[in-house]
């Protein structure tokens, strides 16, 4: 068990880094990002087909906010800086595109279920939702 004691304190320090608070900002970013691809990857094993669950943006949101963080503040380095610089564009872009596909759900006049966007009929009831009535 001593290979243990001395991988979590190498020279005095936990895992052998000099920690900080940027640093701490840092592997907190690193965690969060690294964390999208279990939860991508459990949401598609569960469905059995490719999945991207809406927790995935907001992860890699989150945690390409944090390291573009540590890259301009702590790390000053030109690579990261690019690196995470416009990756949170098409992450805000898919999270706007998710809430207003939610908004755009129809309720079912009959028995309440929420309905996709593009449907004229109630996927439970099989009830005629109001756009099929507009429509008629
Ligand atoms: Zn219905």
């Amino acid at each position: 068990m001593d290979w243990i004691a001395n991988l979590l304190s190498h020279n005095g320090k936990f895992l052998g880094i000099e920690w900080g608070l940027w640093k701490i900002i840092g592997w907190l970013g690193n965690l969060v990002f690294f964390t999208r691809f279990f939860v991508q990857w459990y949401a598609t094993e569960k469905h059995k087909r490719v999945v991207v669950p809406v927790v995935f943006w907001w992860l890699s949101l989150i945690g390409s906010l944090l390291l573009l963080g540590y890259a301009l503040f702590y790390k000053r380095d030109s690579v990261f800086i690019f690196a995470y610089a416009f990756t949170w564009i098409p992450y805000i872009r898919n999270l706007i595109i998710h809430h207003r596909h939610l908004d755009a759900h129809i309720d079912c006049p009959s028995c309440a279920s929420r309905c996709e966007p593009n449907d004229q009929f109630c996927s439970q009831c099989g009830g005629k939702l109001k756009q099929a009535e507009a429509a008629a």
